[in-house]
C-alpha cells in the first residue's frame, strides 16, 4: 500500500509483456506460498517478530528478497497489523497474538527484478461474528474488485465496486493509503484507491498489473501514525481488515498473480 496523492499519483503506468508477467507471477507465488505458510503457522501466542522471521526465511530460499525490508527505511520483511492496526505494523518479539486478534500480514518480493505484492488478514484462534464478518466483505470487496480489472474499464470501475461492497456493509474505506501499479518497481502509477474520487482515473489496458488492496474499518474511516514513524492505525481504535492481489489486465479478463491454493 501506499500513501494516497503526493508524487506517486505521477509515477509513470508501465505496461507488462507476457513475459514479464510470468516472471511478476512467479514473484507472487513466492508471495502466496509465504502467506499460505503464515495462515498455518499463526495461532495465539505466537509473536509478529517469528512470523516476520519465518517468511523472510521462505523468501530467500526460494532465491527472492523481501521488499519490503529498508523500503524508505521499513526494519522488517513484513508488515503485520494487529486489530485497529490498518497497515505497516512492525514485527515485534514482545508482540504475542491473542485469542480473539486479527491479523493482516502483507508481504512483498522481489524475483528476477520484477515484484509481487499480497496481503491477507487472519483469524487467530476464535474471532467474534462482527470482527468475522468485517474479513468477510474486505475479502468479497477485493473480489468485487478484481472482477472489474477488464480492458477497456477505468480504475474507477475497481474502486466503485470495492467502496459500494464495504459501505454496504455498514462498513468505512481508508482514503489516506490506495493500491498500486507494480512492477520492477514495488509502486507504479497508477493509484488504485479503494473509493471513488472525482475526476477521470486511468483506463485498464492490456499488459498493466496492479495491486488492488481494500483497507476496510468497523468504524471511522480516519486513520492516524503512531509514533514509530509507520504502525497506521484507526483513529476511533476499532478493528480493521486488509486483503490485496497483484492482478494483471489480459485479454482473457484479470489473471490473479498471487492466487494462495
Ligand atoms: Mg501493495
Ligand atoms: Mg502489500
Amino acid at each position: 500500500m501506499m500513501a494516497a496523492g503526493g508524487q506517486q499519483s505521477s509515477k509513470p503506468i508501465l505496461v507488462k509483456t507476457p513475459d514479464e508477467i510470468k516472471i511478476m507471477q512467479d514473484a507472487n507465488q513466492i508471495v502466496a506460498e509465504v502467506l499460505s505458510m503464515l495462515l498455518r503457522v499463526t495461532e495465539p501466542g505466537i509473536s509478529t517478530f517469528d512470523l516476520d522471521k519465518m517468511a523472510e526465511e521462505l523468501c530467500r530460499k526460494r532465491n527472492s528478497v523481501p521488499a519490503f525490508k529498508g523500503y524508505h527505511g521499513f526494519p522488517n520483511s513484513l508488515c503485520v497489523s494487529v486489530n485497529e492496526e490498518v497497515v505497516h505494523g512492525i514485527p515485534s518479539r514482545k508482540r504475542k497474538l491473542k485469542k480473539g486478534d486479527i491479523l493482516s500480514v502483507d508481504f512483498g518480493v522481489c524475483y528476477k527484478g520484477f515484484f509481487g505484492d499480497s496481503a491477507v488478514t487472519i483469524p487467530v484462534g476464535k474471532i467474534k461474528k462482527p470482527v468475522h464478518d468485517l474479513l468477510r466483505v474486505t475479502r468479497e470487496s477485493l473480489e468485487l474488485g478484481i472482477k472489474q480489472v477488464v480492458i477497456g474499464n477505468r480504475i474507477s470501475d475497481i474502486s466503485r465496486a470495492v467502496q459500494d461492497h464495504g459501505e454496504a456493509g455498514g462498513y468505512s474505506i481508508v482514503r489516506q493509503f490506495v493500491g498500486h501499479g507494480i512492477g520492477a518497481s514495488l509502486h507504479e502509477g497508477p493509484e488504485v484507491p479503494n473509493f471513488v474520487s472525482k475526476g477521470q482515473s486511468p483506463r485498464l489496458i492490456e499488459g498493466m498489473v496492479i495491486a488492488i488492496e481494500p483497507m476496510i474499518n468497523m468504524g471511522t474511516h480516519k486513520v492516524k501514525v503512531l509514533r514509530d514513524g509507520w504502525t497506521v492505525i484507526t483513529a476511533d481504535k476499532k478493528v480493521s481488515a486488509h486483503f490485496e492481489h497483484s492482478v494483471a489486465v489480459t485479454a482473457d479478463g484479470p489473471l490473479v498473480l498471487s492466487t494462495r491454493n
